[in-house]
């Protein structure tokens, strides 16, 4: 006899980008879910089927479990813990000055549930956060719940990517639940049945390690390309192939291992950060970590300098930029690389004139009027001085390169993602600079 599916009613704190896509893509396989958020605005909009963030199939998703009526969405967080017996923290974690984690919204979180707890919770810590944080979550909830329930925290941290989330959580390369005890890992281990894919248990510290660790370790790659990809320009080898032969090594592995001007987004700059901080703090200087900042802040300067060659002054220089999101397939603009690159462009005098397929309303919030925003990726280029690529969105692999060649005042590209390859660009009549390619 088939196993019966068991469901549970679960809360999301957070209805950003990971609280939205987990806790839509967890009503989809079958729980109910309450998502909440402070930001009434966000709430007002999920309510009314606008989805205020873009990342592919959501909003279908979240349309279909609405309808199915596994999915609601509230600003009150007492009724969600109310109605809810596992209460997922999806809030942001993001970096202070110092590059610490600001954890004041998981502490408001852990302090609001204890608050509203009246029986029995799991409280399931999503957030990225530093390793000890679950200790901190539980005495937060002792301190402040009146009625001295029993609960659990569980360290469950998320490794969606923006830009393929939901297959990315729906077809995880492994689920990671971090416990205390065998009550909270049989709840965790029910809510992620219908997800086949390889649960791994631990402790709650080495599970929030995990997160932090993974991420370290990704962006320390990306980093040690970009390293290579500059010797590859000192000595006139080329990174493809560099970076082709060293994928092949199944110990090494093909991914992360893309040449350009280094990684962004909400995640990567503030997690290693944090790891390096949380090292400090614990007594282990990781000289490794601060390298791998270093790098990717270099890479950054030194494509601003290839612009700067290509061009000689950008001083009243007319300058067309393609892609802004830090990455293709969302519109998340948090720590994108083009954030300093353009700001810099700017201060030194130069006439940004950019495009984004996603990222414009996101891009605007950020970068303000320094720019001219075009809702065609034809139209920024006319009349430019040369053409900057920093975000490989895969339509601009579409691209009329003989209109651009038209519109273009000098046939200049400088690509930041090697999303071309030179040879080819050169045929077609451009100057074409790119990374780490002799
Ligand atoms: P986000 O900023 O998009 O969303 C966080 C949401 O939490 C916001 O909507 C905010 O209004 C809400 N919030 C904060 N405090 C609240 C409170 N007390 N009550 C109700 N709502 C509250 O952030 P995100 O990108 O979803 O990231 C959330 C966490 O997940 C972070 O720790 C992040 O590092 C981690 N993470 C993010 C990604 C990613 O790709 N974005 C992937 C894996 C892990």
């Amino acid at each position: 006899m088939p196993k019966k599916k068991i469901t549970h009613k679960l809360a999301f704190i957070g209805a950003g980008y990971v609280g939205l896509v987990s806790g839509t893509c967890l009503a989809e396989i079958g729980h109910s879910v309450i998502l909440v958020d402070n930001n009434k605005d966000k709430i007002a909009k999920l309510k009314k089927g606008v989805i205020p963030i873009y990342e592919p199939g959501l909003e279908e998703l979240v349309k279909k479990n609405v309808e199915a009526r596994r999915l609601t969405f509230t600003v009150s967080l007492k009724k969600a813990v109310a109605e809810s017996d596992i209460i997922f923290i999806a809030v942001n974690t993001p970096p202070q000055t110092s590059g610490k984690a600001d954890l004041s919204y998981v502490a408001g979180a852990a302090r609001e549930i204890a608050e509203a707890a009246e029986a029995y919770k799991v409280v399931v810590d999503k957030s990225t956060v530093p390793v000890q944080t679950g200790e901190r979550v539980a005495d937060t909830i002792k301190q402040y719940n009146k009625r001295k329930i029993d609960f659990d925290v569980v360290s469950n941290p998320e490794f969606l990517r923006e830009g393929s989330a939901i297959k990315d959580f729906l077809e995880p390369d492994r689920i990671v639940i971090g416990v205390t005890n065998k009550r909270a890992e049989k709840i965790m281990r029910e809510i992620y049945a219908p997800i086949k894919a390889p649960v791994v248990v631990t402790d709650v510290k080495s599970a929030e390690l995990i997160k932090h660790a993974s991420n370290s370790f990704l962006a320390a790659k990306i980093s040690f390309i970009n390293a290579v990809a500059r010797i590859c320009e000192l000595s006139g080898a080329n990174i493809d192939e560099v970076a082709a032969g060293m994928g092949m090594d199944i110990r090494i592995g093909k991914h992360f291992l893309q040449a350009g001007i280094g990684y962004g987004g909400s995640c990567f700059p503030k997690d290693v950060a944090a790891f390096i901080t949380i090292a400090d703090e614990l007594g282990y200087n990781f000289e490794l970590l601060k390298a791998v900042e270093e790098i990717n802040e270099q890479a950054q300067q030194l494509f601003l300098l290839k612009i700067e060659q290509a061009l000689w002054v950008t001083k009243e220089k007319k300058i067309a930029v393609w892609g802004l999101a830090f990455k293709p397939n969302t519109d998340d603009m948090r720590n994108a690389p083009s954030i300093g690159i353009i700001k810099k462009l700017h201060a030194d005098g130069a006439d940004i004139h950019a495009f984004d397929p996603q990222a414009l309303e996101t891009a605007r919030a950020v970068l303000g009027t320094k720019i001219t925003y075009h809702k065609n990726q034809y139209e920024a280029l006319r009349g430019a001085d040369a053409l900057v690529i920093l975000t490989d969105w895969d339509e601009f692999k579409q691209t009329d390169w003989k209109k651009v060649h038209r519109l273009l005042e000098n046939p200049i590209i400088i690509d930041g993602r090697n999303m071309f390859q030179p040879q080819e660009m050169e045929q077609q009549g451009f100057v074409y600079h790119s990374v780490g390619r002799g």
